[in-house]
């Protein structure tokens, strides 16, 4: 907190947020030309994860080249129109938020929390290697290779999938409603630190088979 002190001298006012159950509190600076904004983390492992939600987005991520394209189109925005630009790059708009959401994990893009969309800054950092920092997405990555993870229902809605844990099996379900594990870690959060191990697992295991059948 120490940090924002010598800025609240020319501040015009102060806004706060907290989350209770996660910790997490947002601190917002306002200026008469514009705002600080600082997300606090309770605890310092949690690092860059913004608190987990973006792993999903890591990993399933569209097409590079959708990516590449999003990232040619920043030009110091101070909003990004999401819609108007996956028209101009012939991409989904899902597809369009998930390249910004990866674009940010590389520090080229900032999401304004407060009007809830992205605009383009560029952080002195390379993140470039983000996925590589990130312990929960590699675990995944680890589960499927050993063939701890099965689909176990075929291709009915929800998607249901058993992944082996130490000494026991954790039941994953993947729904467009949300998606759910057995495991302890999923009970704890329930999805607030964004999707356990298990869960990033499955997704990978069913973004392959859907990639696989394409191949056919
Ligand atoms: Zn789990």
């Amino acid at each position: 907190m120490k940090v924002i002190e010598p800025l609240l001298l020319r501040a015009k006012g102060l806004r706060v947020w907290s989350d209770d159950e996660s910790g997490a509190s947002a601190w917002e600076i306002v200026y008469p030309e514009g705002t600080f904004f600082l997300m606090i983390s309770p605890e310092v492992f949690r690092g860059f994860s913004g608190e987990g939600q973006l792993l999903r987005t890591l990993a399933t991520p569209p097409p590079e080249a959708t990516i590449a394209k999003v990232r040619a189109a920043l030009k110091w925005q101070s909003q990004v129109d999401t819609e108007q630009l996956a028209k101009d790059i012939g991409a989904s708009g899902s597809e369009v938020k998930a390249a910004l959401g990866i674009l940010g994990t590389r520090g080229l893009a900032g999401y304004d929390a407060i009007n809830e969309h992205y605009f383009h800054r560029e952080l002195p950092f390379d993140l470039a290697k983000v996925e590589e920092m990130q312990p929960r997405l590699g675990n995944a990555r680890k589960l499927i290779e050993a063939g701890k993870v099965r689909r176990v229902d075929g291709a009915s809605d929800p998607a249901k999938f058993e992944v082996d844990g130490t000494g026991t099996v954790h039941l994953v379900t993947l729904s467009d409603d949300g998606d759910s594990c057995t495991c302890p870690w999923f009970s704890k959060y329930l999805g607030q630190r964004g999707a356990c191990k298990h869960v990033l697992a499955a997704t990978l295991l069913m973004q392959d088979e859907e990639s696989g059948s394409e191949d056919l």
